[in-house]
């Protein structure tokens, strides 16, 4: 280790920076952050400082650094051009034995300052012990995306319970593993996803449990939309609970590119749903949810897409409300918007659409109970679920409701994946197109006008980091 990590506590103290420019500006905003009573010496000030100075926030001394500057700072920060200035600085602050930084300059420096994550009280530093800043601003994004930005709450809920802890158990070990228990469990689920009241209560009821020597509570059940396809759709939640989960239970729907992030040593339960085949029942799931719950495991139920768009995430969340399991819903792209954006069709537009409705084409006895004289109206898009089977019927009823046989419509099969595969066509001509071609499921029907722009925009393919059209089958587009 070349430098000491420690935390220095500057609430109210003096502390110089040299140097009136944007880099200054960012350091004077760091020591800010923290509390400190920030002097700028320089010969002028960038926009930033101005204002700072105006409002009286920092204290301001025109000039050129003198060596009385230093009287009484707790640390310095020299950020100037001028390679001499910033070399004094740092040589009469080791005379004095003040901490003193010098941006871009490591050999000059008694302290140096890292890469912060901020979540307060929680904080991470990542250094590279001034090697490369560069390096650690990128673990540093890195961490951010992997801490939710709600840890702070964490922190802050724990340090309310912590005497109450040494209270409870008066033993370190027996402390640590009351902690341990805490932080492993639902509980930090509930403080990240804004159930703070929830999280408060399951603590206390920690609390009891312990204090009784009864066990700990069940486990919990994450219910996770996975998006349409492409891992890299994943929210940054999706991607945490996936990780940290014991248990996944996944549908078909889910992309294996998808299930390869999850933790590898969970356990996979597979209730895939084929068409006319479920190979779990609903009722099923939502039971099989409970009972792993019960067995004190988190469960993630990953579902294609929002599980709440043509999801049934509305009825796994209802039998575990009613069995009192804790649970979240972790929204996601569901696949009109996933789809229809990687295939170049943009659902509204101020000249073609200015509603979207999303509908469902799943047949039941054959037909599809839909208020048609609705779908049918003109300037918007119907973006149509699980509708290949229906398709002769719906464009047959979008045609006898008033909608011109000559509207566009697009099947998109497998959008944002390597599979992806664009049909177009009109209403007329799209059953036929639909029966000459061999289409794997999950497909996606939109129809309306906005459909014709597919063939206009040149998207950017992400599969294939080039920029080229999405592969297009079909034609004939009313319009084009
Ligand atoms: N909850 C999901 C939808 C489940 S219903 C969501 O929000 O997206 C299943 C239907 O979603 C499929 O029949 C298909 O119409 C559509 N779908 C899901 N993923 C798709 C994909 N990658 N490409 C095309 N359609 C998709």
């Amino acid at each position: 280790m070349d430098f000491l990590p420690t935390f220095m506590k500057i609430d109210g103290r003096p502390c110089l920076v040299v140097g009136g420019g944007d880099i200054a500006a960012r350091k004077v905003g760091l020591l800010r952050a923290a509390g400190g009573a920030v002097t700028v010496v320089a010969p002028a000030l960038c926009t930033t400082l101005t204002e700072l100075a105006q409002q009286s926030l920092i204290q301001y001394r025109s000039g050129e650094f003198r060596a009385d500057d230093l009287t009484d700072c707790v640390l310095v920060i020299a950020a100037t051009d001028d390679e001499a200035v910033n070399r004094e600085v740092s040589r009469l602050a080791h005379a004095q034995r003040i901490p003193v930084n010098v941006v871009d300059s490591p050999a000059l420096c008694s302290f140096i300052v890292p890469s912060i994550v901020d979540r307060s009280p929680v904080q991470i530093a990542v250094s590279t012990g001034g090697v490369s800043p560069v390096l650690a601003r990128t673990l540093r994004a890195r961490l951010e995306t992997m801490i939710p930005s709600t840890y702070g709450l964490l922190g802050e809920l724990l340090e309310q319970y912590r005497e109450r802890a040494k209270l409870t158990f008066p033993d370190v070990d027996g402390r640590r593993k009351f902690w341990e228990d805490v932080l492993s469990g639902p509980i930090v689920e509930m403080v990240f996803s804004g159930q703070a009241e929830a999280a408060r209560e399951a603590l206390l009821d920690a609390f009891a449990r312990a204090e009784d020597g009864r066990p700990s509570a069940t486990g919990e059940v994450y219910l996770v939309g996975a998006g349409p396809g492409d891992p890299d759709l994943l929210t940054f939640r999706a991607l945490r609970l996936m990780q940290q989960a014991d248990v996944i239970v996944h549908d078909r729907l889910v992309s294996e590119p998808v299930l390869a992030l999850c933790r590898r040593d969970a356990e996979r339960i597979y209730v895939g749903k084929e068409r006319n085949y479920h190979r779990v029942p609903q009722e099923g799931i939502n039971q099989l949810l409970v009972r792993l719950a019960k067995e004190g495991k988190r469960v993630c139920r990953l579902k294609g897409g929002d599980p709440f768009i043509f999801g049934r995430g509305g009825e796994e969340i209802d039998t575990l409300a009613e069995e009192g399991i804790p649970f979240q819903v972790v929204p996601a792209i569901t696949a009109a918007s996933g789809v229809s954006s990687y295939a170049g069709i943009p659902l509204t537009h101020r000249d073609y659409s200015q509603a979207v409705i999303f509908a469902t084409g799943h047949l039941k006895d054959g037909s599809m109970n839909l208020n048609w004289t609705a779908l049918a109206q003109p300037n918007q898009t119907v973006v149509f679920y699980m509708g290949l089977h229906g398709v002769d019927i719906l464009c047959k009823e979008l045609t006898a409701h008033g909608m011109p046989s000559s509207m566009p419509i697009a099947l998109v099969q497998k959008g944002t994946t390597p599979e992806q595969k664009i049909f177009t066509g009109t209403l007329e001509t799209m059953p036929d197109i639909v029966h000459n071609a061999d289409i794997k499921p999950p497909t996606l029907i939109i129809v309306g006008k906005v459909v014709k722009l597919h063939e206009k925009l040149k998207w950017f393919d992400p599969q294939h980091h080039e920029q080229k059209p999405f592969s297009s089958v079909g034609g004939g587009i009313a319009g084009n």
